[in-house]
């Protein structure tokens, strides 16, 4: 038996009933929906203002049912409808970010996962504690320009899409850096970036185990980054800052990719340390987690930052990725999720899974 992340009273509301999967719709809502339908589970799309006509175009992935709100910080008032329709909440990056993980932590509503994780991660400094305390390598950080030994990457506090990070490629560099709000030295990892895509089960007694469950692999991606990714193409980086030109980190698209078959202990290690350091630190992670780092040439693995929930790179997967296809074929992270409710419901243990 695992730990037991909700009260009797949290999950009062879908005792004795199928639950309905519930989400905001953005981000990976369509792959979300679509696993629920495939498991058989209801399936509620929150949706701000009228639901959006894209779901038409998917039939496989339409909500069964939408509760429209005027804004997404609306839905603390419609937590009593939402616990009148079963709903258990998958948070996604947008859902959380749009509503605050503040808001989304106090939300009385059940919620898959574990939400005690959203303080860890959503402050860069306690998810450094998490990760170092766990034994994972991180590109080091500087704590004053004069420290700084190499190429850095300087980063404010919750910079959406990388908006503003400056790039020095040393010391001198920096002292052009203007700053405009709190922010952090890096070290410049060069390297490869990988997006590795894993699901936690506290349920589990097979597979790779870790905990009193086992972590699973269910694809990997890069993304592609409006205008870094390109921005080689005009040229060297004093030249495009004499021509205003700052780079920007904007996910614009994910591409799919696998790992030399070899550094995947690497990569299982690197996530194993991060579930069972959860443990010890608040209870657990449960669920989808995306580990991203950068892969440097003598193939050391740098961790620059872990999402604790679905991210939107799994939507390259709805039918199976070159790993989930052998966990079982054509499972997609949305599917994974409801697969994980309904065996908690069927042996009586989603206090282990929601919260
Ligand atoms: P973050 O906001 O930390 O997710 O960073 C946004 C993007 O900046 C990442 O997707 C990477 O492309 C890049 N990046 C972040 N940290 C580093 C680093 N230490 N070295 C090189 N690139 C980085």
């Amino acid at each position: 038996m695992g730990v037991s992340l909700a009260s009797d009273a949290r999950l009062a509301s879908i005792r004795g009933r199928v639950p309905t999967v519930t989400t905001l719709c953005s981000h990976s809502s369509l792959q979300i929906f679509h696993g629920a339908r495939a498991e058989g589970l209801p399936t509620l799309g929150i949706s701000v203002g009228e639901p959006p006509r894209f779901y038409d175009a998917f039939p496989l992935a339409r909500p069964d049912r939408f509760l429209s709100v005027p804004k997404v910080k609306d839905l603390p008032h419609v937590a009593d409808r939402l616990r009148r329709e079963g709903a258990i909440l998958i948070p996604h990056g947008s859902f959380v970010e749009y509503l605050g993980a503040e808001t989304f932590a106090t939300l009385d509503v059940p919620v898959f996962g574990n939400r005690a994780v959203l303080g860890w991660e959503s402050d860069r400094r306690k998810e450094r504690e998490w990760l170092e305390s766990a034994g994972v390598t991180m590109p080091k950080r500087f704590e004053t320009a004069e420290e700084v030994d190499g190429p850095v990457i300087v980063k404010y506090y919750g910079a959406k899409g990388g908006k503003g990070f400056f790039l020095a490629k040393n010391r001198e560099a920096l002292a052009d850096f203007r700053p405009t709000g709190p922010y952090v030295i890096q070290e410049y990892v060069l390297g490869t970036r990988y997006y590795m895509h894993f699901f936690y089960s506290p349920l589990s007694d097979r597979g790779y185990r870790v905990g009193h469950g086992s972590i699973e692999l269910l694809g990997m991606d890069r993304r592609d980054e409006a205008n870094i990714d390109e921005l080689y193409k005009l040229g060297a980086q004093e030249e495009l800052l004499k021509a205003g030109i700052r780079p920007t980190f904007v996910v614009t698209g994910n591409v799919p990719v696998v790992l030399r078959e070899s550094l995947l202990p690497k990569s299982f290690d690197v996530a194993a340390r991060i579930i069972e350091r959860s443990i010890e630190l608040f209870g657990g992670m449960v669920g989808p987690f995306c580990v991203e780092g950068i892969m440097t040439e003598d193939l050391q693995f740098k961790v620059f930052e872990i999402s604790t929930r679905i991210v939107a790179g799994t939507n390259l997967f709805i039918s199976g990725s070159s790993y989930s296809d052998m966990v079982a074929p054509g499972l997609s992270m949305g599917r994974r999720i409801a697969q994980e409710i309904k065996r908690g419901e069927a042996e009586g243990r989603l206090s282990e899974i929601l919260s």
